[in-house]
């Protein structure tokens, strides 16, 4: 698409975008297109690995690559479609999964492993220690291997009391292979630390996909069926003969002592239907701010707008710009035993121990502005609001910030001073916002540079550069930073008394090498243009 490339070589070296450096396998295989003429196959940019692209697209048959790894790599391809799964560690088991390699023997002394990419010596070795055995290694495809290792995972899975029967869960003794596929999808989300696995019905296949730091990778792909969707809603505890309608739910699971609260959406479309889990352990509820990436200038502030009795406090920034994480962090700071914490949330997103949490429910009748009015006769000290959406909102909860409420909530909004202007637009008076809004704290998440490549890209980044993210903050105090201000010169007023900027944070993590000034012109955009956009 975009241009018409002269050659399919020149094409997957153009697209391959900024900071993507091919392996050297990658280039024998791109060499081995252009000789061999394959060039006019070429259907669509590839965006994903190589040789996935490939096989998937039939640009090369799977014994074709096959033969080609085992041409580079000058080692034995393994062929045998039996595979006998093998209890392993959990450390060889994360280091299989996320470097894709599969374990297909092991004897006293030795371990016959497949890789996709032998040239991993370092993963090798590691094996070598852990397993305290010699590593026999062969070469496989990476599709074929990703499909197997659900299999030495699925084992342990049958093992072990994985989904917690606390929770209500109604699960039959009987272990059906959609059960054992899912959990297996999960504890592999678990080992690679992402944060949704999505279940993706496409024409003829199942994608699934994880996120991990913010972005999306294809993880596998299953043969369509209704029972492996059907299987996750009644996980979820939803109604299974409803497939027009979107639904939320919820289930727990256990893996290695570690509890995690997973919250299942669905959402019809023309494949049937799409389903998201997000997952978050009880370790992840438990963040603190400091871990958040807030810095040390910001702790002073935060501790004001905590000790609040009355007044409103937003949280801004754009979805996935981690204000519910901020929020939980904050919950988990404020609950008390002497205080009586409500939140109305669509959807609860994270249970939190120790406070009311409601869940609007429309179709029941129970929209924010009923579950808002209820919570404020229930005698309530501090009130969460999931989201300000309408004036109707908006109003509701000024009038509680006034009359000895402490509320934190959210929106949507590119930075602190942008929330006022926001409310303001809602058609909240602004004398009204004045009195109430005590505190604004806009947010965003930036990837962080792998430690072990510095953006080059590696294994431990999957390529990518970037492992972990990190917060930063702009926590805009109006009595402090607005002193004087008008509605027009609010961004002047609040820089000049010492607002430290989104902006300015990123600059910082930039210089100090943390994250790239590539990351934040994704995330923040140009920065110059930020600046500018404020001062409407
Ligand atoms: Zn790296």
């Amino acid at each position: 698409m975009m241009n018409k490339p002269k050659s399919y070589g020149y094409t997957l070296i153009y697209f391959r975008g900024r900071g993507y450096t091919m392996s050297s396998f990658e280039s024998y295989v791109q060499d081995y297109i252009v000789k061999s003429n394959l060039s006019t196959q070429l259907t669509e940019i590839p965006k994903v690995d190589l040789e996935d692209f490939l096989l998937e697209n039939h640009i090369l048959e799977q014994s074709a690559m096959l033969k080609l790894k085992q041409q580079y790599y000058c080692v034995q391809p393994y062929i045998s479609t039996n595979i006998n799964p093998i209890v392993l560690s959990n450390e060889a088991k994360i280091l299989c999964v996320n470097s894709l390699i599969l374990p297909i023997n092991m004897t006293e002394d030795t371990l016959e492993i497949v890789m996709a990419d032998p040239f991993m010596l370092h993963e090798v070795e590691l094996l070598r220690l852990i397993t305290a055995r010699k590593v026999i290694c062969k070469v496989g495809l990476k599709c074929w291997i990703r499909a197997n290792l659900n299999a030495i995972i699925l084992e342990e899975q049958y093992n072990n009391e994985e989904f917690s029967e606390k929770e209500g869960l109604t699960l039959e003794e009987s272990e059906g292979h959609m059960k054992a596929t899912i959990r297996s999808i999960i504890v592999r989300a678990i080992y690679a630390q992402a944060s949704d696995i999505h279940i993706e019905p496409r024409s003829s296949k199942v994608v699934i996909r994880f996120r991990v730091d913010g972005k999306l990778k294809i993880i596998s792909e299953l043969p369509n069926c209704l029972e492996l969707i059907n299987c996750v809603k009644i996980f979820a505890k939803m109604d299974i003969t409803e497939r027009k309608i979107p639904q939320d739910g919820y289930f727990a699971f256990k893996n290695e002592e570690k509890k995690y609260d997973l919250r299942v959406s669905t959402m019809p479309n023309v494949h049937g239907e799409k389903i998201v889990i997000r997952l978050r352990s009880s370790e992840d509820t438990n963040i603190s701010l400091e871990e958040l990436g807030m810095a040390k200038e910001h702790f002073r502030l935060i501790q004001y707008l905590l000790n609040l009795k009355e007044g409103m406090v937003i949280v801004t920034g754009p979805t996935g710009s981690g204000k519910s994480t901020t929020l939980v962090s904050v919950l988990n700071v404020l609950k008390n035993s002497d205080v009586n914490i409500v939140t109305i949330e669509d959807p609860v997103e994270t249970l939190v121990d120790g406070i009311t949490q409601v869940a609007v429910n429309e179709k029941q009748g129970l929209d924010f502005e009923n579950s808002l009015r209820a919570a404020l006769r229930q005698d309530i000290d501090i009130l969460m609001i999931g989201e300000m959406r309408d004036k109707v909102t908006a109003d509701i909860a000024t009038r509680a910030a006034l009359t000895g409420h402490s509320i934190w909530t959210t929106l949507h909004t590119e930075n602190s001073v942008g929330a006022l202007f926001r409310l303001s637009d809602m058609g909240v008076d602004k004398v009204m916002i004045k009195e109430t809004v005590k505190g604004v704290i806009s947010q965003r998440l930036l990837r962080k540079l792998c430690i072990s490549c510095n953006g080059a890209g590696c294994d431990k980044c999957a390529g990518a550069g970037y492992k972990g993210r990190i917060g930063i903050f702009e926590i805009l105090i109006p009595h402090i930073h607005l002193k004087g201000a008008s509605y027009d010169n609010m961004h002047k007023v609040a820089t000049d008394n010492g607002l430290i900027t989104l902006k300015q944070q990123a600059q910082k993590l930039v210089s100090s090498g943390i994250t790239s000034y590539e990351e934040v012109y994704r995330v923040l955009g140009n920065l110059e243009h930020i600046s500018e956009k404020v001062d409407i």
